[in-house]
């Protein structure tokens, strides 16, 4: 008797979280159609925060645009690029 209750409990308890990590689910592709409602997000290169696309901080390197949550970030950037190339016309 005693063993059945233990079963009987431990299915409710999964039972419970299954309903649960649905539920948890649900809100999160709730709050991920409401972030692309108002407007596309780009990730921040520098510290991998996500900004909307429509955001003043960026930088255009030929066809692509990357933006950022602060100017910091994008001094970053460009000091990386900066680098990158120097290196780059280094090595060749
Ligand atoms: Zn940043």
């Amino acid at each position: 008797m005693f063993k059945l209750l233990i079963t009987i409990g431990a299915i409710y308890l999964l039972y419970k979280l299954l309903k649960n990590d649905k539920k948890n689910k649900a809100t999160q592709s709730g709050a991920k159609s409401k972030t692309v409602a108002s407007g596309e997000m780009v990730k921040d290169p520098i510290c991998g925060t996500f900004v909307p696309k429509n955001n003043d901080i960026r930088v255009k390197i030929g066809d692509r645009v990357e933006c950022f949550c602060s100017y910091e970030c994008r001094d970053k950037f460009l000091k990386q690029i900066e680098n990158e190339s120097n290196t780059q016309s280094q090595d060749s």
